[in-house]
């Protein structure tokens, strides 16, 4: 068959119908499981038939498309898990249906109109998410973390974080807002909390990074109200170690608050981060099907230790061979067991790379903005060319911040990057030479004083030069081997 003779795929009609059934009907949906059995079945075949259609017709390696559509039946998957084995309330139903499915990802619609306008003006799209650290205050003291009580504690105003939630909306159409820390429900300012901040915004939807001790019943019962607000949950592994890490007896209340979420009908996930010790133990089938089949989770974000903050080490980041296993042993995860596990290192090909500076990336990127103030190209990256309390002081919007010239510049270096640095696309991982050259350059200051030793640290810098090299090497042959060579690509799922 040729291209010409292919016929594409029609419009997903079926998603968008288990999608409105699901908004107009809410957790009654699940009764009529024939109904969601069909729409889940006509929506996987045509991820499938989609999926297929762009590997004859684009000119995208394979393997890319096929990641991305593997991500697409994981994801679909969880859509499906949440209505037939989650008890969700009626608010979760409708806001997750509504802003985070139908909106945030499919139609889109609501965002187009800024979305337009934000191109025009900048030549670029607009970030699809922020990512906002209201406070550095923590009720825990997890070895090795940034974040902890012991300091004065550093905390954004409520009247600044609720402006910056209200512009991303209204300036970049941007309804996804991803809440860190600190410890986010230990939140206070102007006697308001998190909590407050997603009910004042119904538009838009919140996913909070959180070690979970604070989730009593009262807190779940009023996220389940809300519906527009989701947790995701450290855990470091099994029982033994997320106590060596987080102290004693926090494995079972994660566990507890997990019970409670569940009862209470709200969505959560997890937040695993991979260190050289642990990474066999949380991406280990036991550990996974724990999580997914038993606990309920219905997603998982997978993070590799990052040497920044205090007490960097280069000694606990994965090794470049096990980061590459972790690519592996991930996607063989997604594709074989469906769940939706995402790698912010090793799935840059879903994203379409690296998607800090606010921009490039295939759903656009975002920015980072810490307790202090100031604005970073992500979590990850601590120096920053602008403070948005500074910004707002002078009269100016979060689009000051995204057209701050060191992001632009991260947005160029980003553009440039061939295919395929997707499988290492890292601005400060894998390429640090070139970040400490825009920091440079721009005169971007580092957030701390940890960051500013980084940047003076020779054999940190050097460390990383070498890491970024030889995991070079190890992803030029995997990109030949399985992206390049359409014969050798994982083949997709089956049809469903
Ligand atoms: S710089 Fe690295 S950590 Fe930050 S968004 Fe890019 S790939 Fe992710």
């Amino acid at each position: 068959m040729t291209h010409e003779t292919l016929k594409k795929p029609g419009s997903n009609d079926s998603l968008n119908l288990l999608l409105t059934n699901a908004i107009k009907y809410g957790p009654k949906i699940s009764h009529n499981r024939p109904l969601v059995k069909m729409s889940v079945a006509l929506a996987e075949k045509w991820f499938v038939d989609h999926g297929e259609y762009r590997l004859k017709t684009e000119n995208k390696p394979a393997g890319v498309i096929k990641d991305q559509t593997a991500f697409c039946l994981a994801m679909l998957n969880s859509a499906n898990r949440a209505i037939l084995e989650c008890k969700l309330s009626e608010a979760t139903y409708r806001e997750a249906s509504r802003i985070l499915m139908r909106d945030a990802l499919i139609e889109q619609s609501p965002r187009k109109a800024v979305t337009d306008k934000f191109r025009e003006k900048y030549g670029y799209n607009s970030p699809t998410f922020l990512v906002i650290s209201p406070s550095r205050a923590c009720n825990l003291h997890c070895t090795g973390c940034y974040a902890d009580s012991d300091e004065q504690v550093q905390s954004l105003e409520w009247d600044v974080v609720d402006r910056i939630v209200s512009e991303a909306h209204d300036l970049w159409g941007a309804q996804f807002i991803v809440i860190s820390g600190g410890e986010p429900l230990a939140y206070r300012s102007q006697g308001k909390s998190i909590l407050d901040l997603a009910e004042k915004h119904p538009d838009s939807y919140f996913m909070m990074y959180t070690n979970s001790t604070l989730i009593t019943n009262e807190v779940a019962e009023r996220m389940a109200k809300c519906g527009n607000i989701i947790p995701a949950i450290s855990l470091e592994g099994w029982r033994e170690r997320t106590d060596a890490r987080r102290g004693a007896g926090v494995f079972d209340r994660v566990m507890e608050a997990m019970d409670r979420l569940y009862e209470a009908g709200v969505i959560y996930g997890v937040s695993l981060t991979a260190t050289r010790e642990n990474v066999d133990e949380i991406l280990s089938e036991e550990f996974i099907d724990f999580l997914f089949t038993q606990k309920h989770v219905l997603f998982g974000w997978l993070f590799q230790y990052m040497p920044i903050g205090r007490s960097y080490t280069l000694d606990l980041m994965p090794t470049p061979q096990q980061r590459a296993w972790m690519w592996e042993q991930g996607w063989r995860l997604i594709r074989e067991k469906k769940v939706f596990l995402a790698d912010f290192w090793n799935h840059g090909t879903v994203v379409d790379g690296c998607l800090s500076g606010g921009g490039h990336g295939v759903g656009g990127g975002y920015l980072y903005i810490e307790w202090n103030g100031n604005v970073t190209p992500c979590v990850f990256v601590p120096y920053s060319p602008v403070n948005i309390k500074d910004i707002y002081a002078g009269g100016g919007t979060l689009n000051d911040a995204f057209a701050a010239p060191f992001f632009a510049g991260i947005r160029q270096w980003q553009a440039g990057l061939k295919s395929g640095r997707l499988l290492n696309p890292c601005l400060i991982r894998d390429h640090n030479p070139v970040l400490r050259q825009l920091v440079s350059t721009h005169g971007a200051h580092p957030i701390d004083a940890n960051a500013q030793a980084a940047l003076q640290d020779q054999q940190y810098g050097g460390g990383l030069d070498v890491y970024g090299q030889s995991y070079a090497q190890i992803t030029d042959k995997i990109w030949q081997e399985s992206y390049l060579n359409k014969s050798q690509v994982t083949p997709l799922p089956e049809k469903g």
